[in-house]
């Protein structure tokens, strides 16, 4: 059971856990593995529930609450991200390390201290999981090191690290997966205010209509690389964007899902009041309205603010 002085997601003693003066039913908490986050009260939290997701949802705010003034944390964000945080593979791991190191050195050549609780950083389970990796990291010949508690990238590490950039990890671009049917021209530039509205500096866009198929595949393989996430709209039940969602989540990606709204019994139908069958249980979605297009925008805002994206 968590107390005043430990971290609600982590257990572990807090640098501080105090009521946030601005905002009332918010408490601001500094961890030394979570980082520093604005928890709202949450039944996830209270009930203690999700033992074995802790450390992922440690490692997801560590990741995520850097460089941002105010990631607050409630049942909504982690019911939104938890099915995205899975044990991810050992490769994926020492990306991860390797990723640290590049955001943490000053300059080719500089050294980064290793100091504290890092293991969150390799979304690890503990210490002795995260030296593994770091020692590996050593053996491949990506860093070395002046001790244990101070690491440069090699040349060699310089290089993998470009590589994983450009396949998309830092990219400034985010894919729009959508049906290109006109009907649908008004919720694409919704979809795009929304990413404009989150402040991140993303430009988002669909592929141009395709021309020939064969093109397609190959611009279109190449532009899922290329994107740090997608906004996957399954309106129309296109085929196109089960695969293309599909592809993006098997690259580690982010995806949000948005719909149009169902309708009062619950179920999503076309213009012919045909059943559609989007499977709406599996992935955390957003619902649009064509009247009120604006909210989707500001709702889309918001996800990838508490995403971190
Ligand atoms: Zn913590």
């Amino acid at each position: 059971m968590s107390s005043e002085n430990t971290c609600p997601i982590c257990d572990e003693q807090a640098v501080s856990n105090q009521r946030d003066s601005a905002r009332p039913g918010l408490r601001s908490i500094e961890c030394s593995r979570c980082g520093r986050y604005l928890l709202a009260p949450s039944d996830f939290i209270a009930n203690s529930e999700g033992r074995d997701v802790r450390y992922l949802l440690s490692a997801y705010l560590r990741e995520h609450s850097d460089g941002i003034k105010e990631l607050i944390v409630n049942d909504s964000l982690i019911q939104s991200v938890l099915p995205e945080l899975k044990e991810y593979n050992v490769e994926r791991k020492i990306g991860k390390v390797l990723l640290y190191l590049g955001k943490y050195s000053e300059y080719p050549g500089s050294y980064v201290s290793l100091v504290g609780e890092l293991f969150p950083v390799a979304y690890a389970r503990n210490q002795s999981e995260f030296v593994f990796y770091r020692d590996h990291l050593e053996e491949r010949g990506y860093i070395e090191k002046k001790s244990n508690d101070r690491i440069r990238l090699t040349a060699k590490g310089w290089n993998e690290l470009y590589k994983m950039r450009r396949q998309g990890r830092d990219s400034k671009e985010c894919f729009i997966a959508m049906s290109f049917r006109e009907e649908y021209d008004k919720l694409y530039l919704a979809l795009q205010k929304g990413v404009d509205l989150a402040g991140r500096g993303y430009s988002a866009a669909r592929l141009d209509d395709p021309q020939s198929p064969e093109l397609i595949d190959n611009a279109l393989i190449a532009k899922m690389k290329n994107s740090r996430f997608m906004i996957a709209d399954f309106s129309a039940n296109n085929a196109g964007v089960y695969f293309e969602a599909g592809y993006m989540r098997g690259l580690g990606r982010h995806v949000i899902s948005t719909c149009k709204k169902l309708d009062a019994q619950g179920k999503l139908v076309d213009k012919k009041g045909e059943d559609l069958h989007f499977d709406v249980e599996h992935y955390p979605t957003l619902f649009w309205e064509e009247r009120n297009l604006e909210k989707l925008s500001e709702d889309l805002a918001n996800w990838i603010i508490a995403w971190g994206i």
